[in-house]
């Protein structure tokens, strides 16, 4: 069966369970996009709601998905509806939370009861944490080759741990390929950018900004959610491992995570990235005030290029970063 869901969660156990997980959001961003926002649109989803739950109802709806995943707490207030929308065109859904309050049982009871509804025992949950590991281990290389070492783009870092968010449901082929791109890449001569940049938020749905970064010579060394979604932190127990993914708890969880990699990574400057009419924008106010970095907002509405305004907005920051 393929298991739909909203934002990572313990993929170990759909695995476990024997199924192929599917993140909605990848599905709808590589695939027609405008199509499943229109279409979402025509359904009768507002105007003012963010793309990316309309994509993802879109593609819940018209693809092979079988049943949705949806993170109903520490991820985004309208999974709710959304689930609920789905739910009443007979869509299978399966709600999990994170707790706000970081508490671990709570936690763990999440977690049990995913492995009682997809009737798998733990140790077969450990078994796979240990198999995705292994790959996660590479991509912190891959990370490496990116801020230490200036040999993968922005872009390319982007692409490989957004996509560890399910592995592109084939766990094998994707180690395979990234093992190709990791040799590749090393022999690689390293890039030089007049700025090193971070880029926070949730993954942009404008499609050139990496692009347009490196043409104003600008090098994207930290994607901060989606090297979270990689679980960068390879911890013992999956509790802790899903304790330590920053994204569902608060800013402030983020901010621990994201000051000592600004440091590391030699950042001259940060892009805040926000979805229009979502709820994280809010959260931009503090990392302004809580970094000590110059930082540019960014916002993102519908799939597609840049637009003129941004652009512009992108050189005058670069001005202001020379003078
Ligand atoms: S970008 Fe914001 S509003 Fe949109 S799905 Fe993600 S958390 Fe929700």
């Amino acid at each position: 069966m393929k298991i739909g869901f909203t934002t990572s969660f313990p993929i170990e156990i759909v695995y476990a369970a024997g199924h192929i997980p599917v993140d909605l959001n990848n599905v709808f961003v590589t695939g027609r996009a405008n199509d499943f926002i229109e279409s979402a649109e025509f359904q009768g989803y507002p105007r003012n709601i963010c793309s990316w739950i309309k994509g993802m109802y879109s593609v819940a709806r018209e693809t092979d998905i079988d049943v949705v995943v949806g993170v109903v707490e520490g991820d985004c207030s309208n999974t709710h509806s959304l689930m609920a929308t789905l739910a009443d065109e007979g869509i299978e859904i399966i709600p999990f939370s994170f707790p706000f309050s970081k508490d671990r049982t709570l936690l763990e009871r999440e977690i049990t009861k995913l492995e009682k509804h997809f009737e798998v025992e733990h140790s077969a949950v450990i078994k796979w944490k240990k198999r995705l590991d292994k790959i996660r281990k590479k991509l912190i290389t891959l990370d490496e080759l990116t801020y230490k070492e200036n040999k993968v783009t922005g872009f390319e870092n982007h692409l490989w741990l957004v996509n560890s968010s399910d592995f592109n449901g084939d766990p094998d082929d994707f180690e395979r390929r990234l093992d190709q791109f990791l040799s590749e890449a090393v022999t690689r001569e390293p890039q030089k950018a007049e700025f090193r940049f971070a880029l926070l938020g949730v993954p942009p749905i404008i499609t050139d900004l990496y692009e347009y970064m490196e043409e104003m010579n600008c090098q994207i060394v930290f994607n901060e959610v989606q090297r979270q979604f990689s679980m960068p932190h390879l911890e013992e127990n999956i509790i802790d491992q899903y304790l330590s993914y920053t994204y569902p708890y608060s800013i402030f969880d983020r901010l621990n995570d994201i000051k000592p990699e600004l440091e590391k990574r030699n950042i001259d400057a940060v892009l805040s990235y926000s979805q229009s009419f979502c709820h994280l924008q809010i959260d931009t106010m503090i990392i302004k005030k809580h970094l000590d970095y110059p930082v540019l907002t960014v916002e993102g509405d519908q799939p597609g290029k840049l637009d003129a305004r941004t652009k512009l907005r992108i050189e005058s920051f670069l001005d202001m970063l020379r003078y």
